[in-house]
């Protein structure tokens, strides 16, 4: 009989765990509050992007295994991945920053008026089409969706052995982690204008990064890094803020027409937590805290996931 696991969560990390889990041959029943289209995950803009989170020496690592994932997902176009040239950029020129060392070419650009950085190629996720293909290949494989809303982890550990913990932001009340802080991020999902190039263009600061993604359908115009602010309400002066910095970075955004309004809270933690603990009669392995770089992550943390449940 195969061996049983629960995994909480129906984000980007639970829906990848679940995935690997189940092609390593467990029985997987996931549980969540909210499925795709209403998690943080389908809120991201989203890119690959290897800084964000620590601890570097693993956070590398990981990113890397996601990168081949994506690799091999751009060969499905139902998965919603493919490659697009990403520009990082800052007002004044800056070093190569040393996660370019994991790619095979990259350039230093001059970005008009006056910023300065780096051009690389990098996996983009379209998450409208990724997260609903995420969850079909979850049922296909035989996976069990539950939707309902988890309050006593251990409880679900002593009826499935072992339980996969993926909830996010929302982690810090479930299991008491006072470490963990939601990131908030506005951004504007706009028309996609002509002549709009199709690169990801990133201006990072300490809160109010701006970035412009396109998508396959729409364009993602971002953003905020707001630390502690739980507000899910999108905030009507900052969105004006986002549309006045993305335009001052791409002109051809005049023609862009707003679609709507979002706000999505990155679970934020000074080192992502991945690790098994014992709880009663069961065990749990802990996966969240991956706060700006969840989807980067995704799959380099389901395999580590997969590997300490093989070990149980
Ligand atoms: C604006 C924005 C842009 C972003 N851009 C990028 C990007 O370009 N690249 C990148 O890599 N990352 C990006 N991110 C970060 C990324 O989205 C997050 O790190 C990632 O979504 C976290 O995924 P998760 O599955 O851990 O959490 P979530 O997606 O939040 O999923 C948590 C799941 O747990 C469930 N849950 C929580 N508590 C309970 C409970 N008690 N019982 C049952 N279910 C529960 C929820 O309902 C949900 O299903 C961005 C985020 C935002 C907001």
């Amino acid at each position: 009989m195969k061996k049983q696991i629960a995994v909480v969560g129906g984000g980007v990390s639970g829906l990848a765990s679940g995935l690997k889990l189940l092609e390593a041959g467990f029985a997987v029943t996931l549980l969540a509050r909210e499925l795709p289209p209403h998690t943080t995950s389908d809120v991201a803009a989203a890119f690959w992007y290897p800084d964000g989170a620590k601890p570097a020496a693993r956070v590398r690592p990981w990113a890397a295994v996601s990168y081949a994932e994506f690799l091999r997902l751009t060969a499905v176009p139902e998965s919603g991945v493919s490659l697009k040239p990403a520009i990082d950029l800052a007002p004044k020129p800056f070093a190569p920053p040393d996660w370019l060392e994991m790619m095979d070419a990259w350039e230093a650009v001059h970005y008009p008026p006056d910023l300065h950085g780096y051009r690389t190629v990098v996996p983009a996720i379209d998450t409208p089409t990724y997260m609903p293909y995420l969850l079909r290949q979850f049922t296909a494989n035989g996976g069990q969706i539950v939707q309902r809303e988890v309050t006593d982890l251990a409880e679900l550990a002593a009826q499935f052995g072992l339980v996969v913990n993926c909830t996010g932001v929302w982690a810090g009340e479930l299991v008491g982690d006072t470490a963990v802080t939601p990131i908030r991020g506005q951004i504007i999902r706009a028309s996609k204008p002509a002549g709009l190039p199709d690169e990801i263009v990133h201006l990072d600061a300490e809160v109010y990064s701006t970035y412009i993604v396109p998508r396959r359908n729409d364009v993602i115009l971002g953003g905020s890094k707001q630390r502690g602010d739980w507000r899910l309400a999108p905030d009507p002066a900052l969105a004006e803020d986002i549309w006045r910095r993305c335009l001052a970075l791409q002109p051809a955004l005049k023609d862009a027409k707003i679609l709507d309004h979002r706000v999505g809270l990155r679970p934020g933690r000074l080192e992502v937590r991945l690790e098994l603990e014992e709880i009663g009669e069961g065990t749990i392995i802990h996966n969240y805290g991956h706060g700006s770089i969840g989807h980067t992550l995704a799959w380099g943390c389901a395999a580590e996931v997969v590997q300490l449940a093989l070990e149980k």
